[in-house]
């Protein structure tokens, strides 16, 4: 998709902050963080969101949850218990406040977390 941002990122068209890397799936900073940790998780592959990647790889949402836990470990937000813990939010459509259709996964973590959300 040449007029998606995430899609441009993956290419290396766009720089970004990569913390986590594979095959199928890329993990970087987001340019605007929420939180001490703000990691956004995308699958290398266009999707438009989690419903549409559910529908068309299921395996590759699971390797997306796999690698935004890897992430969280890396940023070191999982211990052996569930303290400190983090969040994960992915936005599905413009009320959700998604801004990009490529699906991401936000690990969010390193401060406490409220709910609801806003
Ligand atoms: P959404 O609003 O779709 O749930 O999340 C999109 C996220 O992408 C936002 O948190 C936003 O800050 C982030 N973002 C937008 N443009 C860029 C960019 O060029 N680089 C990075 N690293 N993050 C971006």
């Amino acid at each position: 998709m040449d007029d998606c941002l995430f899609c441009r990122i993956v290419a290396g068209e766009i720089p970004a902050d990569a913390v986590r890397e594979t095959d199928r799936t890329l993990a970087f900073r987001d340019i605007d963080p929420q939180a001490p940790t703000h990691v956004l998780v995308i699958p290398r592959e266009h999707h438009r969101n989690v419903a549409a990647l559910a529908a068309a790889d299921p395996g590759l949402l699971a390797e997306l949850v796999d690698a935004a836990h890897a992430v969280a470990q890396q940023e070191g937000l999982v211990t052996d218990g569930s303290d400190p813990g983090y969040r994960l939010v992915t936005n599905t459509g413009p009320q959700a406040g998604q801004s990009v259709d490529h699906v991401h996964l936000h690990v969010l973590g390193g401060r406490r977390m409220t709910w609801p959300p806003g």
